[in-house]
């Protein structure tokens, strides 16, 4: 599925000498690297703090802790992401409400949100899925309606650009009131091991949050409110220095893949290839464009319809051809998030969207003559 190898191979010389450098001056925790990755990624996003912690998870987790929320408080969420967003609504005591996502983008449905929207909702948790802006208009109108939070999960989004309705566009992550990302190695932004972060406009949330991370400590053996140890450690943010000045080249290469797979299975009935719903995009949603920003391809994911899926992924698996499928089962079905709130009929997107699904390997290092192999046995499967 990804190639962090000959990513790796690319970049070797900077990596192996900054985690060198790291181990020499033995700055393990909280040391130059992670002050220096910290300020060159407010740059790049263009936000104003970015809160490096011990990754994606605890990075939502802190973001919802920094708010205030409190038990009982709803906050709503995607049915069809990873557990993650939901785990730490509900570790929080905060009642997660699921709702359903569009068929297009596979992106939480605003008016879905609008339904689930009770006097107790306080926050609206996002999730860029597979590398694509959730419609960021029409959230972040609901918010200000309603008066609510906006969390952007942009564990899988990183890099990419939001275009809103007035011509304005954003990096994702830095449109709500608060965002995460993970550095986890398979991401767009990866490091070698465990990384997340937190990023914000707003000063007075990203100092609440720094204490947060650092066990509720403003003041040094000050503990002032209930925190939690989460850091990014210095080799990480070593590494994460030497690749993100590659960011952009990367998503490129992952975009100029999705389309070598888009164009393959252009006309073939059975297969729906990813759309692109930005508004940048809107006549070109089969993103044959090179320019856009508007779908960083964390997953390339097909639907196909009227064929077996899972016996697809055999197939694809008996090739040696490794696939994924995200989500199979919607997180109002797992056992820990079952709710007698929810009917299957709220959901009839995320129940159909689990039995469709593929993702395709996708990385930097993609080569024509492997993704020639992939489309032609993904093709050699439906013309059975
Ligand atoms: C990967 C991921 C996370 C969690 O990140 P970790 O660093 O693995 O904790 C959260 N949300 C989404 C959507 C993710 O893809």
């Amino acid at each position: 599925m990804v190639d962090l190898k000959g990513q790796y191979q690319q970049i070797k010389e900077r990596v192996d000498t900054s985690i060198s450098q790291v181990i020499d001056a033995t700055a393990f925790i909280n040391g130059p690297e992670v002050k220096s990755f910290q300020k060159e990624l407010e740059a790049y996003l263009d936000v104003k703090h970015v809160i490096p912690c011990g990754n994606g998870t605890d990075a939502l987790q802190i973001a919802m802790m920094g708010l205030g929320l409190q038990p009982g408080d709803e906050v709503i969420t995607a049915d069809f992401t990873f557990a993650a967003t939901v785990e730490v609504i509900a570790l929080l005591q905060l009642t997660p409400v699921l709702v359903d996502v569009e068929v297009g983008s596979f992106n939480i449905n605003p008016e879905a949100i609008r339904k689930a929207i009770t006097p107790n909702t306080k926050a609206i948790v996002p999730v860029h899925l597979f590398g694509q802006a959730a419609n960021m208009d029409e959230i972040m109108a609901i918010a200000r309606e309603h008066n609510l939070y906006v969390i952007e999960d942009n564990a899988q989004g990183i890099g990419s650009s939001y275009q809103f309705e007035d011509g304005k566009v954003a990096k994702t992550g830095t449109i709500g009131h608060v965002a995460s990302t993970s550095f986890f190695p398979s991401k767009n932004l990866g490091c070698y091991g465990d990384g997340g972060a937190i990023f914000t406009n707003d000063d007075e949330l990203a100092h609440v949050i720094r204490g947060i991370v650092n066990h509720g400590m403003y003041k040094r053996y000050h503990h002032d409110v209930i925190g939690v140890n989460s850091r990014l450690d210095t080799i990480q943010a070593a590494v994460l220095r030497a690749k993100l000045p590659h960011l952009d080249t990367y998503n490129n290469a992952r975009r100029t893949a999705a389309r070598k797979y888009t164009k393959a299975f252009e006309g073939i009935e059975n297969i729906i290839t990813p759309k692109i719903k930005g508004n940048g995009c809107q006549t070109n949603e089969n993103m044959m464009c090179d320019s856009c920003n508007c779908h960083v391809f964390h997953q390339y994911t097909l639907r196909v319809i009227d064929i077996d899926r899972d016996a697809l992924v055999k197939h694809l698996n008996e090739a040696g051809i490794p696939c994924g499928v995200y989500y199979p089962i919607p997180l109002h079905s797992q056992k820990a998030y079952q709710d007698s709130r929810y009917k299957e009929t709220d959901f009839p997107i995320t129940n159909q969207l689990v039995k469709e699904v593929i993702s395709l390997p996708m990385h930097t290092e993609l080569e024509n003559e492997q993704i020639d192999f992939i489309t032609k046995t993904v093709l050699d499967f439906i013309s059975k």
